[in-house]
């Protein structure tokens, strides 16, 4: 029997406890604040910050949205940043990616405090993940990881395989199903024997942004399968994962949408109620 993990249930219990430890905060007098920056006019990316805005507003998180002109200059976003990274009712800084291409995305990441960097995407946050010392981990690698728990579903010992590279989830990712005692396999455009690598997973994670680009010819009969795809075909969202052909053959599976999706803003107030935690010293 496959167990279809509803990532919107799961993201409403992580929102519930997020809100609870908000108010536990302003209780003694602690408010939690979060900055997202927006700069230009990217629609999905406005989408996604009126998201954000929207969970916060529901978890008493103080939310200030800084929507910038396309024409905003480096030096411009910079003093930003500088401003906010000083503020003290501000714990969290997001800068929307993708960023217009005149500014380098490099160093605006890196000009956010690291202890203000909720998006885990500063070096120094990266760096800690790699030792397994962290406050912060990107949120879609973080929501996956609380939907196995969640699930009860063991990492340890597990093959696992993740389907994509990329620094905010494919590197992340396998990470943390290490640090939990995975035996991880990350792949790419240049793996060989793709479909083999994929049919030796217990878990199987695709973060690819290729619509149904996960068969069943890929999944071992009772493999946990992770779709974090979020592509557009006519207008419909849908994952990596070839979703309808692929159920019957696994233990658990994510449905896009309502799968990883959700997962990733309730992660994002988590990361916000940490660092606010962190720079009241209260852990
Ligand atoms: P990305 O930066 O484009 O990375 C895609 C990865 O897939 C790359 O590592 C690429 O390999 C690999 N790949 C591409 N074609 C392949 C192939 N034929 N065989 C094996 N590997 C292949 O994408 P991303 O930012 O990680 O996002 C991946 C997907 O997740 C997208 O659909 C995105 O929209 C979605 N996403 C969802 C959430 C959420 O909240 N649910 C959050 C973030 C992203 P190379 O490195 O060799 O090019």
């Amino acid at each position: 029997m496959t167990k279809i993990i509803d990532g919107k249930a799961i993201s409403a219990a992580v929102k519930e406890r997020v809100k609870k430890g908000v108010g536990e905060l302003n209780q003694q007098g602690i408010t939690v604040g979060l900055a997202v920056i927006i700069v230009g006019e990217d629609p999905a990316s406005k989408v996604y910050v009126a998201n954000k805005k929207k969970a916060c507003e529901a978890l008493g998180i103080i939310s200030e949205e800084y929507a910038l002109p396309e024409s905003t200059t480096e030096a411009e976003l910079l003093s930003l940043i500088k401003e906010l990274n000083a503020k003290k009712s501000i714990n969290g800084i997001l800068c929307q990616l993708p960023l217009p291409r005149h500014l380098d995305e490099k160093l605006i990441i890196n000009s956010i405090l690291p202890e203000k960097d909720v998006d885990a995407f500063h070096p120094h946050n990266v760096g800690r993940i790699m030792i397994g010392d962290y406050d912060f981990v990107p949120c879609t690698p973080a929501g996956i990881m609380e939907m196995l728990k969640y699930e009860n579903i063991e990492v340890e010992g597990k093959t696992c395989v993740v389907i994509g590279r990329s620094n905010i989830v494919g590197k992340p990712m396998g990470m943390l199903l290490l640090h939990k005692n995975g035996t991880v396999t990350i792949c790419h455009s240049r793996t060989k024997n793709l479909k083999e690598v994929c049919r030796s997973a217990d878990i199987l994670v695709a973060a690819v942004g290729k619509a149904g680009f996960v068969t069943p010819d890929m999944v071992k009969e009772g493999a946990v399968v992770i779709d974090v795809g979020m592509n557009r075909e006519n207008g419909k969202l849908c994952g990596d994962v070839d979703y309808e052909a692929v159920k019957d053959k696994t233990s658990a599976i994510t449905p896009v949408p309502g799968g990883v999706g959700p997962m990733t803003i309730a992660m994002l107030m988590q990361n916000t109620l940490t660092a606010a935690k962190k720079q009241n010293g209260l852990i």
